[in-house]
């Protein structure tokens, strides 16, 4: 059973009891490694340094620039042959980190798992299709663990190839998928064009998407498009991987396993907390790791805390949807603004396809911001006037939401570039970026 009761009902004084234990272990773990037993003896801290979890902002931050500087070793808190598993981020920015597991370690993340996929009514009988790359990444291998875990059939079918992925659903009755929401969106419109509708044809159920920020209106598409639930699922390789963040069934939001992971939200310019329901950067504490545990790793990643409690009855705190990375936050003609708003507005216009691109350019010294946006193919083919009222509602709905107005660019559906993997956005051929 991964409805593990005691654990994910917990109240908070005991959560925060069980987090204050298991972080005076990571700190005990931790300073095996070259890395913390250097900073832990200029700073004076060790176990004992932790009496409540305020004490932990007694440590410093760490950065995944402090992680390329000691690749490969510097981090490793356990000899080379407690080792099973290495795996890496996908480098989406720069040169990728690398993660070591002993097999303690992948047994908590396993279980992670298992009570991820458990909360959103996976269960023995499901045959599950894990649609995301194998290897390095970790949201193939962390899955299809938490999948066997719980006892189901699981079909390594990695990403890409959708015709093999249709065939593997037919033949094999699946009924739960692991997807990237923007391969999702292309598959939808693959599978519209073979003529199968999934409803009729297919037995899907369930559907984890996660590994890029995305709209509740991208969701909504693939619901519809798929007949299924869809759940947002969060995770960075350097917190195990998938498994850190999950929704559960009132999807109103991802639970963060507070039991694995101690969450703090900051303010990326002062490194200040703040308050609950305040938009800030995800900084996380692993908290049983063995391997290479981390304390208060800064993401990147912009998110909110729900301070309130969830009606599904757990106690772990939710975060919103991810909104962006603080690295991918654009800043056109002075106006801060991130990809995935771009993408809730354009995913919420019918007659949108499911690819679009951002570029940005410098036009007499200013500016430029191009969105091209894939129209579906009745439109394209359709009369010129619905293309043009298309393309001003675009315009104007990017407006409004931008407070920027981009020049808007209808094309053909397959006419942009699809990656396998994580969606690549935005091309910037500015000059400087951001000036
Ligand atoms: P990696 O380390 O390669 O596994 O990539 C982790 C990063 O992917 C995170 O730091 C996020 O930026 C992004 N990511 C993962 N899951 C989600 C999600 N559900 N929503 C938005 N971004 C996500
Ligand atoms: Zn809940």
């Amino acid at each position: 059973m991964y409805w593990n009761v005691e654990k994910e009902t917990m109240d908070r004084p005991s959560l925060a009891k069980l987090q204050i234990e298991l972080l005076r272990r990571t700190v005990e773990r931790a300073a095996r490694s070259p890395y913390y037993q250097k900073v832990f003896q200029k700073e004076g801290l060790s176990p004992a340094s932790i009496r409540t979890l305020d004490d932990l902002r007694r440590f410093s931050f760490i950065t995944k620039d402090t992680l390329r500087e000691q690749y490969p070793y510097g981090f490793l808190a356990t000899p080379k042959d407690e080792i099973v598993r290495l795996h890496s981020s996908s480098g989406t920015t720069g040169r990728p980190t690398v993660v070591f597991h002993t097999a303690n370690d992948i047994n908590e993340w396993t279980e992670l798992l298992a009570r991820c996929m458990y909360m959103v009514g996976v269960r023995k009988h499901d045959v599950f299709q894990n649609m995301m790359g194998y290897g390095l990444f970790t949201g193939g291998l962390g899955f299809h663990y938490g999948g066997e875990r719980i006892g189901a059939l699981v079909i390594p079918a990695g990403a890409g190839n959708t015709k093999r992925q249709i065939m593997l659903m037919t033949e094999f009755h699946t009924t739960v998928i692991h997807i990237i929401p923007s391969y999702a969106l292309h598959f939808i419109k693959t599978l519209e064009e073979m003529k199968i509708d999934p409803k009729r044809d297919l037995h899907l159920r369930i559907a984890f998407l996660g590994a890029e920020p995305h709209s509740e209106a991208t969701r909504k598409r693939i619901e519809e498009g798929l007949g299924i639930n869809g759940y947002n699922s969060y995770g960075l390789s350097e917190m195990c991987g998938p498994g850190v963040a999950f929704e559960c069934q009132e999807k109103q939001g991802m639970h963060v396993w507070e039991d694995g992971y101690i969450l703090e939200v900051i303010d990326p310019k002062t490194r200040e907390p703040v308050k609950d329901g305040d938009e800030g950067e995800l900084v996380f504490t692993s908290l049983t790791r063995e391997g290479m545990p981390l304390l208060r790793y800064c993401t990147r990643d912009v998110a909110v805390v729900y301070p309130e409690p969830c009606a599904c009855g757990r106690t772990h705190r939710k975060i919103s949807r991810i909104k962006g990375r603080t690295d991918d936050m654009m800043i056109v003609k002075g106006v801060n603004m991130y990809p995935i708003q771009i993408e809730k507005t354009l995913m919420a216009i019918s007659g949108v396809g499911s690819n679009f691109q951002i570029i940005l350019d410098t036009k007499e010294d200013n500016d430029h911001m191009i969105v091209k946006v894939e129209v579906l193919n009745d439109l394209f083919t359709g009369n010129l006037q619905q293309l043009n009222d298309l393309k001003k509602r675009i315009t104007n709905e990017l407006h409004t939401e931008l407070l920027v107005t981009p020049e808007v660019e209808l094309v053909e559906p397959n006419a942009l570039p699809r990656s396998e993997g994580k969606a690549v956005r935005v091309i910037d051929k500015r000059d400087k970026w951001g000036d």
